[in-house]
């Protein structure tokens, strides 16, 4: 019995980043479903409930690891933005933005009119009121 687990789990994906984030949308959902009883609300605990395990149980490994990069490119590039905005705000003397291609927080002095920013880690550029 141990054996045939064992063989079935076996090169399959298992646990990252988003089914991390999809779990803990399956339990917001099933909770607000207890508080709210709503026919929609179950729906997408379901459907969520139905990525999380095709997700789990998947053997295309490579297709899963892209989409987990996609999703943690894309809630760093959320994170950040929020960073750097409450940075801005407690900072009077500097700004911060966000690098549009790899999410890396940039501080620049600020009043020196419209600027162009050069990332440090990725040397993209762009141009920003500072
Ligand atoms: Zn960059």
């Amino acid at each position: 019995m141990k054996e045939k687990l064992y063989r079935f789990l076996a090169g399959r994906y298992g646990m990252d980043d988003l089914n991390k984030f999809l779990l803990a949308l399956e339990i917001l959902f099933l909770l607000l479903n207890f508080f709210i009883p709503n026919g929609i609300l179950l729906i997408l605990f379901y459907f969520i409930f139905a990525l999380y395990v095709f997700r789990s149980f998947s053997r295309n490994i490579v297709a899963r690891s892209i989409e987990n990069q996609k999703y943690v490119r894309i809630r760093s590039k959320i994170t950040h933005t929020f960073k750097a905005f409450f940075k801005s705000l407690k900072d009077r003397s500097y700004h911060y933005y966000v690098c549009p291609k790899c999410s890396q927080i940039i501080r620049v002095p600020r009043n020196k009119g419209m600027i162009t920013i050069t990332c440090p880690s990725c040397r993209t550029q762009f141009d920003k009121k500072s």
